[in-house]
């Protein structure tokens, strides 16, 4: 239940060579009894007593036979496979279903655990995960299942946690499987080689425990904290781990002095309580000796008082400050303002005769419970009324308000890199304010945002029309930062064509508001900017047309011909390229040439293609690769050629040679597309040169 009983010193199920030896007759006899039929129904397999146990002790009546078949078939479907630490790799998923089980996860979640990687990792199918064990384990698994290094390259990962974070809308227990997930590959993350280590430390420390903070578990969150702070800051985590040993020598220890104190005044004042001593984690301590300086022996913990009903919190709370020595300003009350993330308790401190401080959290179990395992505490969000699932259209109830817009920006954020950067930058923002409206609704922002990022957050993009806002009453610049409680009214203009200011791009620190804007500005290019651009809106016009053939016409209001046409700069198409589009929002499509790896992208996550086709093809752009031999005047060469043909230079790389070879990339216009055989010939035949080729940059 507790940051301690997750510890990575606890031992696994697996780990003793008995225990695996036994485990392994068992499996055998598993193995036929299986094949036999059903008698082996009430037989639990030895490896999952652990599992069973822990999940026993938060549902006594809980059916474990699913579990039991979950295990069977996790465990044939991975014999033979090992982890890189040489154990069997059963002893993941396993793992895995334990460390979920003692935060009090119920049984879907166990049974999805338990086959979360064989979807992946073996011939069991997705499908077959669905007939044996039904709709939701199958949901579970197919969210936590990554996607394909060799379908989507250098995307894998973003767009694997896209897949993820989307499917965590639906239900919230994908994301209860994905940190466990993780923290036990963290915690045997040892045999890999340094450079993986510090790579899956940083995309944990940037993506994975900023999740389980916003998910408020707080177990996991401490654990992987600490795994990570040992990868990336090995000295400072000696360092911390000398701090801890050296404390835990001393002859007296104050935490456990006030403790005892404690007690007896709760025992005066008739208060049942239990007061507990919680060690700090090490990034804990380090970041309190970084605030502090010298440590003193009470701050190497705090105190926890358990008390039976919420208003015994209170009630502790006055006892304390009136025997004790209170330090008002540590007071916070997260029963009456629960924190974004469930979060209950109440905090104080109080101050011994020494002057050390001792931090204390008062809560009830249940609040305890919430605290250690958020949202795994949860249990099944569609409980008590579980419908079946309409055509994906279930939304968790549980949803916490910053998912829902995370998913709102991540939508339109249809590349890898800007949603990887920004789903960083969003989830670095950890603090979160609740400003009002004036109809008494609640806007949640994270800390540091301001106006414009309100009128996003409440209007999408309608708050391109806003002109200004009212603060606490008073009028406010759109770049006025708000601080939690504010009133923020603000105000609208009627012109339907008003335009969002580009110095709104500064003072907007929502991914939804930055996005929003960026996306106006990309559409209403100024004059500069188009000249600029990378990708430009092109002479070459070719006119959107609505596919007779494609089901997904009527969602496209780009549809009409001469919508604003883009062509991609990931493959430079050119007439007579067989050449698909995709409506960007703001009326614009880009077009791609079909071939091109984003298009089957695209059509994977399912973005709708809009029919395209070549108008009357006028100059061109488009970006040539020729690889050559190393000679004299070769660049000088290249380029009369190129001009020779009526090709202008718009930009050219040349890569430093290797072996004797050397590789230019030009960027070139051309005042007709159909000149572009004859140009690749003519560079083709410079002296020197073996090949010609079409640039397809890879990455998008
Ligand atoms: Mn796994």
């Amino acid at each position: 239940m507790s940051a301690e009983a997750t510890n990575p010193a606890t031992p696994g199920p697996m780990t003793g060579s008995a225990a695996r030896w036994r485990a392994r007759i068992d499996l055998r006899r598993l193995g036929r009894a299986a094949l036999l039929g059903p008698t082996a129904r009430d037989r639990l397999p030895d490896a999952i007593g652990h599992v069973a146990e822990a999940h026993r002790a938060h549902y006594p009546d809980a059916d474990l036979e699913p579990l039991r078949r979950a295990y069977v078939l996790a465990e044939s479907s991975h014999r033979g496979q090992m982890r890189k630490s040489g154990e069997p790799y059963i002893t993941h998923p396993l793992a895995v279903t334990l460390i979920l089980a003692e935060l009090g996860a119920e049984t879907t979640t166990l049974t999805a655990s338990l086959l979360h990687d064989t979807v992946e990792d073996t011939d069991v199918t997705l499908d077959q995960v669905g007939e044996e064990f039904g709709a939701d384990v199958r949901y579970l698994v197919d969210g936590v299942t990554k996607l394909e290094k060799v379908d989507y390259g250098a995307a894998a990962e973003p767009e694997t946690f896209r897949k993820m974070l989307v499917a965590t809308g639906s239900d919230v227990r994908v994301m209860s499987i994905k940190l466990a997930d993780r923290l036990h590959n963290m915690r045997t993350l040892g045999v890999m080689r340094p450079e993986k280590q510090a790579r899956i430390a940083k995309v944990t420390r940037d993506v994975l425990i900023p999740l389980a903070e916003r998910l408020g578990v707080q177990a996991l969150k401490t654990e992987l904290e600490d795994l990570v702070f040992a990868i990336i800051h090995p000295e400072e985590y000696e360092h911390t781990r000398e701090l801890i040993v050296d404390n835990a020598s001393r002859a007296d220890d104050p935490l456990a002095e006030t403790a005892e104190e404690m007690r007896v005044v709760l025992r005066d004042a008739d208060i049942p309580a239990e007061v507990l001593i919680r060690p700090r984690h090490f990034v804990s301590v380090h970041r309190v000796a970084r605030k502090r300086g010298e440590l003193r022996g009470a701050d190497f913990g705090r105190l926890l008082v358990l008390v039976n009903e919420d208003a015994d919190c209170y009630g502790v709370l006055g006892e304390l400050h009136t025997c004790m020595t209170p330090v008002v300003s540590e007071f916070k009350d997260f029963i009456a303002v629960p924190k974004f993330n469930l979060y209950q308790s109440l905090h104080t401190a109080v101050a011994r005769g020494d002057g050390q401080v001792v931090e204390v959290l008062i809560r009830t179990p249940q609040m305890h419970k919430v605290a250690e395992a958020g949202v795994v505490a949860l249990g099944n969000p569609y409980a008590p009324a579980p419908e079946d699932p309409v055509d994906g259209e279930r939304v968790d109830p549980t949803r916490p308000g910053w998912l829902s817009r995370l998913l709102d920006w991540q939508e339109a954020a249809p590349d890898p890199d800007t949603f990887w950067s920004t789903l960083r930058e969003d989830l670095a923002q950890d603090r979160e304010i609740t400003v009002y409206r004036p109809d008494g609704g609640t806007l949640g922002l994270p800390d540091g945002a301001t106006c414009v990022d309100a009128a996003y957050a409440q209007y999408g993009e309608d708050a391109h029309a806003c002109i200004g806002a009212r603060v606490n009453g008073r009028l406010a610049t759109l770049s006025t930062a708000l601080r939690d409680g504010d009133t923020v009214q603000l105000l609208m203009g009627q012109d339907p064509a008003s335009e969002p200011s580009r110095e709104w791009l500064e003072h907007a620190h929502t991914p939804a508001a930055r996005i929003a804007i960026q996306r106006w500005i990309t559409t209403h290019p100024s004059q500069d900017a188009a000249e600029e651009a990378e990708g430009p809106a092109v002479a070459l016009r070719p006119t959107a047309e609505a596919p007779t053939t494609s089901p997904a016409t009527d969602h496209v209001t780009v549809d009409q011909p001469g919508a604003t046409v883009r062509l991609a700069g990931c493959c430079t198409p050119v007439p007579p390229d067989d050449v698909t589009g995709f409506a960007v929002r703001g009326g614009v499509v880009t077009v791609h040439r079909v071939e091109c790896a984003g298009v089957a992208r695209m059509k994977t996550v399912g973005r709708p293609e809009v029919g395209v086709r070549w108008g009357d093809t006028a100059e061109c752009r488009v970006t040539l690769v020729a690889e050559s031999f190393v000679r004299p005047h070769l660049l000088a060469d290249l380029t009369e050629a190129m001009a020779l043909e009526g090709a202008e230079i718009v930009s050219a790389t040349v890569e430093p040679p290797t072996q004797q070879r050397v590789r230019h990339t030009y960027t070139l216009q051309l005042p007709d597309a159909a000149h572009l055989p004859a140009l690749m010939r003519a560079m083709r035949n410079v002296p020197g040169v073996y090949d010609v080729s079409r640039g397809q940059t890879t990455g998008l």
